[in-house]
């Protein structure tokens, strides 16, 4: 099915959404190779304002040089680019997709040490991906089957295309089991994170996360609230997180561009805290919104003007 994205940049230009097609011999489509981002962008009392761009243009790069992919635009260029996909189809907010992928440079797993990768990005309305009342009410998640990705196998610091079959693996399960997202633990059986989000517990004030070594996507998101809950004065712990951790928290939250902040209400059934939204919950929504209304100052500089 179509998203609503009527020009898409492609390789340097904007070109309607027909014309950005690929060839069935891409490298990435038959081997995964590419890596993308997801960003957003928010209606402020700025303008419209693409959130963190900067260090979401450089997890693009960093992804890419984890796979050996030369990206043939700079930083400001892709930039620059992201803020053109915004304005020039008229969004007031967006989802943005940066993906760069090896297209048809010969079949064999490695590529020409010359190839270049290409660069699309498109940028298009979507509303909040566990639902729209989910930022409210809720979500009930289940502790998947499947394992994250262990380490040295496949690095979950790049976000690389094919990183998203193991997370397709954790959230249709979940699905099947009427859950609306799935946890992962991670090799060693410690909490990872969800499908597409990384997660947060809070006990006795206290917010708990999963250090980078188990697993995780070092999400831009999970990054903006610990640093907001550090600034209101809040302990932030990255640590190791035992499964039963999940269910005898006080509340439970999961992160990330597309999630935004999720409470979470039951795990495996059981339920979180009182099993609606919390306080300390609704204290990092509110001042993670807050940025966008100008409630939060913006001391980081993490607003970027399309125009
Ligand atoms: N983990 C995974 C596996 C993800 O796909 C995402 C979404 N990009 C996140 C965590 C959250 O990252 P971010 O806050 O940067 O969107």
């Amino acid at each position: 099915a179509k998203v609503n994205a009527d020009q898409i940049w492609f390789n340097g230009e904007l070109m309607p959404w027909e014309n950005a097609t690929v060839h069935v011999m891409s490298h990435g489509l038959h081997y995964g190779t590419s890596v993308f981002e997801g960003i957003r962008a928010y209606k402020t009392h700025r303008g419209t304002c693409i959130f963190r761009l900067e260090e979401h243009v450089e997890r693009l790069f960093d992804s890419a040089k984890i796979y050996r992919l030369n990206i043939p635009f700079t930083r400001e260029e892709v930039m620059q680019a992201c803020k053109d996909s915004v304005a020039q189809n008229n969004l007031d907010s967006a989802y943005l997709r940066p993906l760069a992928f090896l297209g048809d440079v010969g079949m064999g797993l490695r590529p020409p040490v010359d190839a270049n990768a290409e660069l699309m990005i498109a940028a298009f309305s979507w509303e909040a991906y566990l639902g729209a009342d989910a930022l409210e009410n809720g979500v009930d998640v289940g502790v998947s089957s499947w394992n994250r990705l262990a380490p040295n196998t496949m690095p979950t610091g790049a976000k690389a295309g094919g990183n998203y079959l193991s997370s397709q693996l954790i959230s249709n399960e979940a699905a099947r089991h009427g859950y609306t997202e799935g946890i992962a633990l991670d090799v060693n059986n410690y909490v990872s994170e969800g499908a597409g989000q990384n997660l947060f517990l809070v006990r006795n004030g206290i917010l708990y996360t999963p250090p980078s070594t188990c697993s995780i996507l070092p999400g831009l998101t999970r990054d903006t609230i610990i640093t907001l809950a550090k600034q209101m004065g809040m302990e932030v712990r990255e640590e190791l997180i035992a499964r039963e951790a999940l269910y005898l928290a006080d509340e439970f939250f999961m992160c990330g561009t597309a999630t935004e902040i999720v409470p979470v209400s039951t795990v495996d059934g059981i339920k979180v805290g009182t099993g609606s939204r919390g306080e300390v919950t609704r204290k990092i929504q509110d001042a993670f919104f807050g940025i966008f209304t100008g409630e939060t100052e913006d001391k980081w500089g993490w607003l970027a003007p399309v125009k």
